[in-house]
């Protein structure tokens, strides 16, 4: 039985500019930047040098730690640049530069599994890494860190479809066009984690997506059930899922595994898929564009490290009044100021604004109405954060427990003060970390000067 969680809100969804649109494939960018972090963890270390040949599916960055993934090439043709390039953060970041040749030639020692049910999940585990999987659902968080994780301590598992976003449909069409690759996905997280069924979360904007995968798991006799959830933002979160599906709720500061949940976006259960049954390792990813500055919205299969102009291009481009774009969706996503900035694993949408849509004012102030605090899915305090934030107050933004905010925006969005308040709380929390760092970097140097003196 679906359990409700606290706060969250009724946005307008906004998904009919793009929910029956089928994917289209974009038309083969002439370059693609493949930036050596596309995930959370160790950048890639580049394993390709600039006049190599590459071709589609091979790797382009190893992965030098255990928190890390793979990168590999999403076109075919001659590696023309290996140096930082601008990212989709805002920062350059050390990036393979690749010319497209237009055959797009594939990797040749790209192989399906030969004997997929022969294989443990700790194998399962590391081929998972070798495809370069992440959370697909804009996380980012490798797979198989979480995987390996929750190896013997999980008992549900969450299939992701809940895409809770205003304006993101990418999830919503891949439901409905690849259901047979959600099921083959979804038998194979059952199998790693060695449960009679997985939950595939939908919201009921998508009921037609949910009717059509009951449909399949009958005849499939597949291990997973359907579990339709309310449409509320931010419904999507893991933490939320984990609660109204189970009725637990994850501890501050601790992992759905510590409930014994683990939670995969629709898109990421697809690429395990992928990589197990077509030895296809991440190369690209479908992508909502979308919003009243795009002139022709629709879902995009693009290959990763397409600028997003090239996108932008194939959706008739942008309204002469748009004054924003986004990577990701209205809520969580990211501005973007330079559009040659590439798509990664986990860009789901890409958002055009025009002004009508323009919220911001000039002189953002509170009227402690307390809406943020209703809204707010963690039980925080949004308008007390944000002062302390603005006052630099650390300590006490500690103490409201702003690392605990997942981001959601639920408080900017319903706050009629028009106060950036979750910009002020990602601020903070790097603030936060930053003071952290500095202080054990400083106690780790007074050590080492302390034993320098004794041994002196
Ligand atoms: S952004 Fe953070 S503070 Fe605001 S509603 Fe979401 S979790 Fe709460
Ligand atoms: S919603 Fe905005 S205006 Fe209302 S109390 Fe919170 S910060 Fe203040």
């Amino acid at each position: 039985m679906a359990q409700a969680f606290f706060g969250g809100i009724h946005p307008n969804d906004q998904k009919a500019a793009t929910n029956k649109k089928p994917i289209e494939t974009l038309p083969p960018p002439a370059r693609v930047v493949i930036p050596m972090s596309l995930h959370i963890g160790a950048p890639c270390t580049p394993c390709v040098s600039v006049g190599d040949y590459v071709t589609v599916g091979q790797k382009v960055g190893d992965a030098p730690a255990f928190v890390s993934a793979p990168v590999h090439a999403s076109i075919s043709g001659k590696v023309v640049a290996v140096e930082p390039r601008l990212h989709f953060s805002g920062v350059p970041v050390m990036s393979v530069v690749i010319e497209n040749d237009f055959n797009e030639t594939l990797c040749e020692s790209l192989a399906p599994v030969s004997d997929p049910d022969s294989l443990t999940p700790e194998q399962l585990s590391a081929l998972i890494k070798e495809a370069g999987i992440v959370g697909m659902g804009g996380a980012t968080f490798p797979t198989h860190v979480k995987i390996s994780s929750g190896l013997g301590k999980v008992d549900t598992v969450i299939v992701n479809a809940s895409e809770c976003e205003p304006y993101i449909t990418s999830d919503h069409r891949i439901l409905l066009e690849e259901p047979e690759a959600v099921l083959g996905g979804v038998k194979l997280l059952a199998r790693i984690f060695g449960v009679d069924r997985v939950h595939i979360v939908i919201e009921q904007n998508k009921a037609n997506a949910a009717g059509m995968l009951k449909l399949k798991i009958d005849e499939e006799k597949a291990p997973a059930v359907v579990d339709v959830l309310p449409t509320r933002y931010p419904q999507g979160a893991e933490k939320q899922l984990c609660q109204s599906i189970t009725g637990r709720q994850v501890p501050p500061g601790a992992l759905p595994a510590a409930i014994g949940c683990a939670v995969f976006n629709v898109v990421t259960t697809i690429a395990i898929y992928n990589a197990v049954y077509h030895g296809r390792p991440v190369t690209h990813r479908v992508v909502t564009v979308s919003g009243s500055g795009v002139n022709e919205p629709k879902n995009l299969l693009c290959p990763i490290g397409t600028p997003i102009s090239d996108l932008l291009d194939a959706c008739g481009g942008v309204k002469q009044e748009t004054f924003k774009i986004l990577m990701g969706g209205p809520m969580m996503g990211h501005s973007q100021f330079d559009m040659s900035a590439p798509i990664g694993k986990g860009t789901n949408a890409i958002l055009a604004f025009a002004d009508k849509e323009e919220r911001t004012v000039e002189h953002p102030a509170c009227i402690r109405c307390g809406k943020c605090i209703s809204v707010c899915p963690m039980h925080l305090q949004p308008v007390f954060m944000y002062q302390y934030e603005a006052a630099g107050m650390l300590p006490e933004l500690e103490e409201a427990h702003v690392l605990d905010c997942i981001e959601c925006g639920a408080c900017t969005y319903i706050c009629p003060g028009r106060l950036h308040l979750v910009q002020a709380f990602r601020a903070g929390k790097q603030k936060i970390n930053n003071a952290k760092a500095a202080a054990k970097a400083a106690a780790e140097a007074a050590k080492a000067a302390e034993e320098k003196k004794k041994e002196g």
